[in-house]
């Protein structure tokens, strides 16, 4: 186990900065969540405003900031295609002007850093599954540029960071992962499917729901991104981390209508621009250096999230 920590989250009130600060605070570290609230929501961070180990600042990342902290994980960025896309400029501002303000921030202090990089990295993969040294297929100057560019670039300088100044860089790269404190309203795959079933609402498939995604439940991410914090330094990534089970997404639907006992029918619509046909991470690296493996399978996470939005539409929020 390691030393209690000062822990700066950025994108702390946002789906996984949240669960991060819950998973820090319990093991009662200092927790300094940073957000803008674009995407993050006040509600995921509610019921840890009177903890005495937590602090939230509104702060954008583009602008730079000081703190005195020992960690910093770098998770703010919109990251569901439909919030990404709202304001493209802003989303590769976040991810290039916020990766250079955390990275100066933990070079000043001479912090441990993470960066929350992602599955978009590989594109519309023409290698499956994906592994850490598949250098991607993106379409540069396509409407999902703003997101995969600007994560691609902040990944080239954390490595640049690493070489200039030593610094100890720890870069991971997310596969879709669902769970509590997803917003209803983010336009994932997962969310709507849930909260359009729950509600006997039609399914919306994008394309004929032949595509591929691999689904991780937030705690087992959450676990392999502690574990990554923990290894020595040198130990930089990328990492992948997600769940190697792939499902097609009429197989996903179908799940969802049996969990929810739904009424609701499929609507296909057409399918959005470079939307990657197939994914699913290579986790080998993970379960060597981490010794981590996702021990949630898609109909105990869906249960957790199905519940998880049941309340939040009736407006109850988690504890
Ligand atoms: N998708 C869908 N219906 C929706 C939302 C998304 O069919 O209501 C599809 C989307 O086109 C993609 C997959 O589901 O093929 C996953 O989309 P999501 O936005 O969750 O994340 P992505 O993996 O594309 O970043």
């Amino acid at each position: 186990m390691f030393d209690k920590k000062r822990i700066l989250i950025t994108g702390g009130a946002g789906f996984l900065g949240s669960n991060l600060c819950k998973h820090y605070l319990d093991r009662d570290n200092y927790v300094v969540a940073l957000d803008n609230l674009f995407t993050g929501r006040l509600c995921n961070i509610q019921s840890f405003l009177n903890n005495k180990k937590f602090t939230f600042i509104e702060h954008d990342i583009t602008k730079p900031i000081t703190l005195n902290v020992d960690w910093i994980m770098n998770f703010a960025c919109p990251a569901s295609p439909y919030a990404y896309q709202k304001d493209p400029i802003n989303t590769t501002k976040t991810s290039v002007i916020g990766a250079i303000n955390m990275l100066d921030l933990a070079n000043k202090n001479k912090d441990r850093i993470m960066q929350a990089s992602t599955s978009e990295i590989y594109g519309d993969p023409e290698q499956h599954p994906q592994v850490e040294s598949y250098k991607g297929c993106v379409n540069p100057i396509g409407p999902r540029a703003c997101y995969d560019e600007g994560k691609r670039c902040a990944e080239s300088l954390f490595f640049d960071y690493q070489r200039m100044y030593d610094l100890d860089i720890k870069v991971i790269r997310i596969f879709n992962t669902y769970g509590p404190a997803m917003d209803p309203n983010d336009g994932r795959v997962v969310s709507n499917f849930i909260v359009q079933a729950l509600k006997n609402e039609p399914l919306t498939m994008f394309g004929d729901g032949t595509q591929t995604r691999s689904f991780c439940f937030v705690d087992d991410l959450v676990c392999g991104i502690s574990k990554m914090m923990e290894t020595n330094k040198g130990l930089a990534g990328p990492i992948n981390l997600g769940n190697p089970c792939e499902f097609t997404l009429l197989e996903l639907a179908d799940t969802v209508l049996r969990l929810t006992k739904s009424k609701s029918k499929i609507q296909f619509k057409p399918l959005p621009t470079d939307d990657p046909q197939k994914r699913r991470p290579d986790i080998t690296l993970a379960k060597k250096l981490l010794n981590w493996v996702p021990a949630i399978d898609l109909d105990t996470g869906l249960v957790k999230t199905i519940e998880y939005f049941s309340k939040n539409l009736n407006g109850q929020y988690r504890d």
